[in-house]
Formats: C-alpha cells, sequence, structure tokens
C-alpha cells in the first residue's frame, strides 16, 4: 500500500512549482520533503537584506574543494528551506537570451529550444507592463523593475548608452541584447519566493499535500530498475520510509539532486564503489557537467551618498558579445549600488559608498563535478565546479573587467565616480588582470548541469526529465540543464519546473 502518488524531494524553486501544480488534481496525494526549516527568517522579506541569508541556518554553508583556478576553495551558498534557494537569491529575474536555450537543441536535448520553452516560461509569471506576447500575464510570480531605478544605476545605463551601448527594451525577456532594468522578485517592498507564490495558503490547505520541513532524505528507495519512494529523517529520528505509487520528483538542486542519486547508487559505478555505496545503477554522467558562473567586481567609491532603496541592489544589467562576430551574447555586465571590494577567496567585504560594474562570462566552457564525500546523506558532498579551468572563461572575465570599465569611466558616471577601488587603476595588463580575477572571483551562485537531459551517454535524464533506466524517477531543477543558459538561472528553473509538472500530469492520464 502506497502513501503518495507523488514524492516531491526539496522544496526550492523547482519543489514549490511541481508540489503546486501536481497538487492541482484532488485526486493526486502529493508529498512534499524540504530539509530546512518552514518558517524562513525575517531577512528573507527585506529585497536588500539578501547577503545577511548567504551565512544564515537558510544556506547549506558549502565551499567548494580548492580550485586551481582561483587558488583556493570557493564559498557557494544554496537555499536550504522552503523556497530553497529563491528564499535566499539576489532577486533578479530573467530569462537567459534565446541562443544559450538553442544551444541545449543543438546538443541533443529536441525540444527545449526558446520557443518551446516560452509556454511555461509565460505560465510561470505576470510581467505587468511587458509585452504580453513575450511574457506570462497570468502566472504566480509577480515581476517587475524597481521603481525608480537606483540613481547611481540609472548612471550606469545612461553611461553604456553614451559609449555606444543599445538600450533592450525588455532584458528579462530572452529576445533582446543591450542594457536594462531588470525584472527583480519583489511584490510590494517584499521579497516573493517559490513558496510565497507556489505555496500559498490556499494551496498548503489543500487535503491531499502534505509538507514535512526538516526532512533530510537519505536515499531513493529502487527495487527491481523502479524508484518506489525514499527514505527520510526528521531531526535526530532513524530514517523513515515513505512509498510511493507513482513517481518520485527529485528537486534537491544542481547539488543535492546528484549527491541523492549517488547516494541511492546512481552514477559512475567506481565512483560509488570507492565511497562505499552499492550501485543500482552504472549511470556515469550523474554529478559530472557541474558548472557555474564566476563573476568579479570593479568598483569604484563615490564623491557623494549612494540613496539605497528597498530593492536588490542591483537593478539593471547589461547582455552583450564580447565580439560582434559571435552568434551569441556571452556576457553580462550587472550595475550594482554598493562599492564591492571582494577578500580572497571569500564573500564579498563590506559594502562601501559607491557603486560596481560586475562582469560574467554567461556561457562557461569550465566543467567540474559533484561527488559524494561518504556514503552518507549528512555529509556534504565534494562540489567542484573547476573555476577558470578552460582559458576561454578566464579571457573572456578580462575582456568583462576592460568593458565595466569603459562604461565605468564614462561621462554620465563624472557625478557618482571618485576612485577606483578594484581592480584599482594600476592593475591594467593582462596577467595583472588575470591574476587579480583569479585571486577575487565570486561564485556568482548559479550552479547546474549535474543531471543533463539528452540522449548521449552522459545524459542523466531523457527529453521528459526521466531518469535514464529507473522507473518511476524524474528530475527537475536546475541540474538538468545541459550548459548555463546566459541569465541568471531562477526563471529557467520555474520554466522547467512547470513543464515538467505539465509532463508528469499528463502522463498520469
Ligand atoms: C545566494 C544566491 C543568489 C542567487 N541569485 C540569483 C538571482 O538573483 N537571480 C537568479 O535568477 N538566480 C539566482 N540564484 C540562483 C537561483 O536561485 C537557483 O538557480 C534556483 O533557485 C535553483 O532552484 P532549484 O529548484 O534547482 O534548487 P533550490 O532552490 O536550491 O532547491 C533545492 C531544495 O532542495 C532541498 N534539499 C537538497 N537536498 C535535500 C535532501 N537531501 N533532503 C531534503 N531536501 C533537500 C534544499 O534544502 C532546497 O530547499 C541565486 C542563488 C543563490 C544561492
Amino acid at each position: 500500500m502506497s502513501d503518495y502518488d507523488y514524492v516531491v524531494v526539496g522544496a526550492g524553486t523547482a519543489g514549490c512549482v511541481l508540489a503546486s501544480r501536481l497538487s492541482e488534481d484532488p485526486a493526486a496525494r502529493v508529498l512534499l520533503l524540504e530539509a530546512g526549516a518552514a518558517e524562513p527568517l525575517p531577512e528573507v522579506a527585506i529585497p536588500p537584506a539578501w547577503p545577511a541569508l548567504l551565512t544564515s541556518s537558510m544556506s547549506w554553508g558549502e565551499v567548494t574543494v580548492p580550485q586551481p583556478g582561483t587558488g583556493g576553495p570557493v564559498p557557494l551558498p544554496r537555499g536550504r528551506g522552503l523556497g530553497g534557494s529563491s528564499a535566499i537569491n539576489a532577486m533578479t529575474f530573467a530569462r537567459g537570451h534565446r541562443t544559450s536555450y538553442d544551444a541545449w537543441v543543438e546538443a541533443g536535448a529536441k525540444g527545449w529550444g526558446f520557443d518551446d520553452l516560452l509556454p511555461y516560461f509565460q505560465r510561470s509569471e505576470t510581467a505587468p507592463g511587458r509585452d504580453p506576447q513575450v511574457r506570462g500575464t497570468t502566472g504566480p510570480l509577480t515581476v517587475a523593475p524597481a521603481t525608480p531605478v537606483n540613481p547611481v544605476i540609472a548612471a550606469c545605463l545612461e553611461a553604456a548608452a553614451e559609449i555606444g551601448h543599445p538600450r533592450a527594451s525588455d532584458v528579462s525577456g530572452g529576445l533582446d541584447e543591450g542594457f536594462g532594468a531588470a525584472d527583480q522578485n519583489v511584490v510590494d517592498g517584499r521579497r516573493q519566493s517559490a513558496a510565497d507564490a507556489y505555496l500559498t495558503p490556499a494551496v498548503r490547505e489543500r487535503p491531499n499535500l502534505t509538507i514535512i520541513t526538516g526532512a533530510l532524505v537519505h536515499r531513493l528507495l529502487i527495487e527491481r530498475g523502479r524508484c518506489v519512494g525514499a527514505e527520510y529523517s526528521v531531526a535526530y529520528a532513524q530514517p523513515a520510509p515513505v512509498r510511493c505509487a507513482g513517481e518520485v520528483v527529485l528537486a534537491a538542486g544542481a547539488i543535492g539532486s546528484a549527491q541523492l542519486l549517488m547516494l541511492s547508487g546512481v552514477g559512475p559505478k567506481q565512483h560509488l564503489r570507492d565511497v562505499g555505496v552499492d550501485v543500482a545503477l552504472d549511470l556515469p554522467g550523474v554529478g559530472g557537467n557541474f558548472h557555474d558562473h564566476p563573476t568579479a567586481a570593479v568598483a569604484y567609491s563615490a564623491h557623494r551618498t549612494v540613496p539605497q532603496g528597498n530593492s536588490n541592489h542591483a537593478d539593471a544589467f547589461g547582455l552583450i558579445r564580447t565580439d560582434s562576430a559571435l552568434d551569441a551574447p556571452d556576457l553580462q555586465l550587472l550595475f550594482v549600488d554598493v562599492a564591492q571590494v571582494a577578500e580572497h577567496g571569500g564573500y564579498q567585504g563590506a559594502p562601501a559608498n559607491g557603486f560596481t560594474i560586475r562582469p560574467s562570462v554567461m556561457l562557461p566552457r569550465s566543467r567540474g563535478t559533484v561527488r559524494l564525500a561518504g556514503p552518507e546523506a549528512g555529509t556534504s558532498p565534494n562540489l567542484d565546479p573547476n573555476y577558470f579551468e578552460d582559458d576561454y572563461d578566464i579571457r573572456t572575465m578580462v575582456t568583462g573587467l576592460r568593458l565595466a570599465r569603459d562604461i565605468g569611466r564614462a561621462k554620465a558616471l563624472d557625478s557618482w565616480r571618485d576612485a577606483e577601488l578594484a581592480p584599482g587603476p594600476d592593475l591594467d595588463d593582462d596577467a595583472e588582470l588575470t591574476t587579480y580575477l583569479r585571486t577575487t572571483m565570486i561564485s556568482y551562485c548559479h550552479p547546474v548541469g549535474t543531471c543533463k537531459l539528452g540522449t548521449d551517454d552522459l545524459a542523466v535524464v531523457d527529453l521528459d526529465l526521466r531518469v535514464h533506466g529507473i522507473e518511476g524517477l524524474r528530475v527537475a531543477d536546475g541540474s538538468v540543464m545541459p550548459s548555463l543558459p546566459s541569465a541568471n538561472t531562477n526563471a529557467t528553473v520555474y520554466a522547467i519546473a512547470e513543464r515538467a509538472a505539465h509532463l508528469i500530469r499528463t502522463a498520469s492520464h
């Protein structure tokens, strides 16, 4: 006798969408399991307070293994609690440029191009004032740019235009290039996490939806090639099984989903043997293809006070091509309303009065791994995004620093700019800027790729997100992206989860 029809593991961005959409069918009994707490910390609701959450109880608090490309470990926060990373993230809401999804199709993920994803992007959002042909009008998320945009960021936008960059009409929509104010997950001055938008009080009261928080999933139950449930523990109790008649959906994120598959014996067999896990299925791609966006700072002090509003500190960005001959935009330049001077290998130092322009290589080529450190669920996995392993990434970031400086030095910023604090005017040649990047980069916190969708030997899920070789098991979160979209990742995870819910509901009828 099974307790549930669907068990969703992880209540982050994707898990909240799945639990909400699957329980729309009153006949479906849905269980949502989340390791973190039910109640958010007070800072979650306050948009500018998000940096305080990175080292709070709502983050897993992990760092990468030492990175040869940076000279040390790099903090890699990820959310823990209802809403997952959407409850601690920086709230920028943007689709990647359409070319970055069409690249998935070229890599074998047929049916996952921008046009295929568009209905699911739209289903997730209400974007007032944007083009309704492209953007959603009735979705649970309400997204919009900050109004007004912080004046120093407005000056950054003018500076970009002054030196010839185009203005984007909708920089969050996936079709435009250039600079503009980005949508944010802020509604009436408060953050709107996935839990706020999708697990509304009415949804939580559904009799067919059970949400258990503080529930660490230890492993999946796999019997004769079929996933029939999961084993989880609350607090310090012994792990208990829960059985599932329909499907288990892994939504534990790019780190958690790969970790759970491997803890359940699904992964590269030699690695599983090395760490003492019995092999259920040799699936060599699990935990591979791990990658992330690196970011770095060009920071300026200001000679007058930069006002601080109630937004996420980063009201606008540009998506551009570092070379006009490229067939896709490859660099984001993010405008920030404080001066962020990085500390080696750590989080940003205390912000000063000023502003920052942050380049990030959008289509990085470096790839690493998530691997188990041991056979127990409570042990943090070894995270190796392998930053800057591919020289292309560092070269693009050096170009990005120079492009950021071109904007920072433009006339439109004369009335704000005081001194360049970082990298500092003395650092100018490629070697100096490369060293600066290696020693000061931080994670943009966009890990993806560890359970990639596709049909090649290293694909983990098929084009309907079903785990290759295991019945009754899908993965639907950031881990399935074959490669990063050219944007912050959250909007894309919402679309993936909306599509997963649709696939699951269609399959059950
Ligand atoms: C600090 C930070 C800033 C970011 N800023 C932005 C931004 O501004 N814009 C943007 O677009 N993106 C941003 N991102 C990225 C974005 O938030 C993520 O890509 C997205 O939320 C990932 O969604 P997910 O569902 O894949 O995973 P998550 O939202 O991370 O959810 C996974 C959930 O699974 C739970 N879980 C994991 N393992 C287990 C287990 N064994 N048992 C039970 N539960 C488990 C976790 O606790 C978590 O709640 C940021 C991320 C971070 C961390």
